[in-house]
């Protein structure tokens, strides 16, 4: 009997924890916390288990699946590619770059083969029919913090093991264990706040579970958040309670601030809230006079009106109060690579830019270079040019987690063609005419791109496979060589020769010049998946390349 043990990050959610997995004679015995992961400290939610069993799920997908006569058949990889290479290029040809939409969802952020090559099909098709998950519940926040700090990515986070005052407001964090606050173990920080004195304090409208541990909890109005929040600005400003600290150098418009809220006295948005005005002035009282403090927003202030309004509240308040960028406050995660905003010098980005585009239908902006996931159905459904007729769907099930699935559902089904990378037939793949599947979580390596800029510690954690891989390409492999068919080329390309080729020309641009060693490439204006930073692209070419890895990523289609 052989019997191995594996260090693997769970990639099911936001958490990243670290986990120890057990393989004995090639099958998973055990998955267990990583007591001795510096980041997690062998935290784990029972969700973590599930991965042996999502593993070893015989209704898991292993071959590609063609649409014959309504009814889903097993295929070759060269049968589905040319199945699409026929039909796609076709539909280009007819109908045009924007008749191809794409959605994406959550796991390509944790995938970093799909967060890496994704751009490249994106760019490949050329539509402004960009769609993904983070348009149901995040992207207000990524839009004010954009504004306010530079890039998309460059959220402040609670420092929470040196904070006196967590304010929780719309969110669980004790369920999630953080959004867009990769926080592991949220119920045992928020337990060494409170044991060293500090406070917890929970708005939300449900007494959810983070509120049942709290030391004060206020039920709010649904949709009032924004009126609270300007409501606080208004008092810290009529109080004389505003303090900048060090970030005073870098701070605009207050007196902008103060005219746009004059209005919102605690007393004018009292009713609106549910909330007594005293409490307000209180809460806010307690926000400025704590010297480790943070408020901390997330879901429930982005899935309502004024959400971006409401987001940029909670950063204005952690600046008027000087707990932005300062221990116990809010500060930024600094991730060690593929970051943009570790990347050149501070204050010289070009920002972002939003709204160049706009939804056929509603007139709806893109931001991040994506529009709305809640427009898809009527660009499908609404006759007219540019109506989308086809759709790419990478790891997103929208008709389950985007409003109105049935209406979604019956429009998916009248699309002219549909292909889906995912390793499920479920309530969205279903209409698909071609399912290309990735590998098991547990044959795929793993590094955070994304999640090292949210985390509350920072850190640099990368898991080999666990298992061997299966005979078929990974994820980015797929991705490549649907941007070449995408690009009229055959279905048979050499899609490693096609990346060693577009290698060469990115380290080209990139590095032209350079005598000593690669210099950085300037952050980029926009930044959305379209527009992310080749440091992926080229760290998944690096690991590729490795003849050290094991089970390492091998040229294998
Ligand atoms: S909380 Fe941790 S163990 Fe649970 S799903 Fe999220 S990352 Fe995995």
């Amino acid at each position: 009997m052989t019997e191995t043990t594996h260090h693997r990050i769970c990639p099911l959610c936001e958490a990243c924890c670290g986990l120890e997995i057990t393989v004995k004679d090639g099958q998973v015995a055990q998955v267990r916390g990583h007591a001795q992961d510096p980041f997690s400290q062998g935290y784990i939610c029972p969700k973590a288990v599930a991965l042996k069993d999502l593993h070893n799920d015989p209704d898991r997908l292993r071959t590609p699946l063609i649409k014959r006569n309504g009814q889903h058949v097993r295929a070759t990889w060269d049968e589905a590619f040319a199945e699409i290479a026929r039909r796609l290029q076709a539909l280009q040809a007819e109908q045009g770059r924007h008749a191809v939409a794409v959605a994406v969802g959550n796991p390509v952020a944790h995938k970093y083969g799909l967060m890496s090559y994704f751009p490249k099909l994106a760019r490949a098709l050329g539509t402004r029919n960009v769609f993904s998950a983070s348009s149901l519940d995040q992207v207000p926040k990524q839009l004010s913090c954009g504004l306010m700090f530079g890039h998309w990515m460059s959220v402040p986070l609670p420092d929470i093991s040196r904070s006196q005052l967590l304010i929780v407001l719309g969110a669980n964090p004790l369920a999630s264990n953080g959004s867009m606050w990769t926080v592991p173990d949220f119920k045992g920080k928020a337990r060494a706040l409170q044991a060293r004195g500090g406070r917890l304090v929970v708005i939300d409208p449900r007494r959810t579970e983070t509120a049942a541990v709290a030391d004060a909890y206020h039920a709010i109005r649904p949709g009032a958040d924004v009126f609270l929040l300007a409501a606080m600005v208004n008092t810290l400003l009529a109080h004389g309670w505003v303090r900048l600290g060090a970030v005073a150098d870098w701070v605009q418009g207050v007196a902008e601030v103060q005219q746009a809220v004059a209005a919102f006295t605690p007393e004018a948005v009292a009713e609106r809230c549910g909330m007594t005005a005293d409490s307000i002035v209180g809460l806010t009282r307690e926000l400025a006079h704590t010297e480790r403090a943070a408020l901390y927003a997330r879901m429930g202030t982005c899935t309502q009106s004024f959400g971006t309004l409401a987001s940029w509240l909670v950063d204005v308040l952690n600046v008027l109060t000087g707990h932005l960028d300062t221990p116990g406050g809010v500060m930024f995660a600094k991730a060690p690579a593929f970051a943009s905003n570790t990347q050149g010098q501070s204050g010289s980005g070009r920002g972002i830019a939003t709204g160049r585009h706009h939804a056929r239908v509603s007139g709806a902006p893109e931001v991040m270079g994506e529009l709305p996931i809640t427009c898809l159905a009527e660009e499908i459904e609404t006759a007219g040019v540019d109506q989308i007729r086809a759709l790419i769907t990478v790891a997103t099930n929208p008709v389950l987690s985007a409003p109105n699935g049935p209406r979604l559902a019956q429009a998916l089904e009248s699309l002219d063609f549909m292909v889906s990378i995912d390793i499920y037939l479920n309530e969205t793949t279903r209409h698909a005419d071609v399912i290309l599947p990735g590998l098991s979580p547990l044959q795929d390596d793993h590094y955070d791109l994304s999640f090292a800029q949210l985390s509350w510690r920072n850190n640099a954690r990368y898991s080999s496979p666990v298992l061997p891989p299966d005979e078929r390409p990974a994820e980015w492999q797929i991705l490549h060589k649907l941007a070449a068919i995408a690009q009229g080329q055959a279905p048979d390309v050499d899609v490693n020769a096609l990346d060693d080729a577009q290698f060469a020309q990115d380290t080209q641009r990139l590095f032209a010049g350079c005598v000593r060693g690669p210099a950085r490439p300037a952050t980029p204006a926009g930044g959305g998946f379209a527009q992310r930073p080749l440091w992926g692209c080229l760290w998944a070419k690096a690991r590729r390349l490795d003849p050290g890895q094991s089970h390492g990523r091998q040229r294998r289609h």
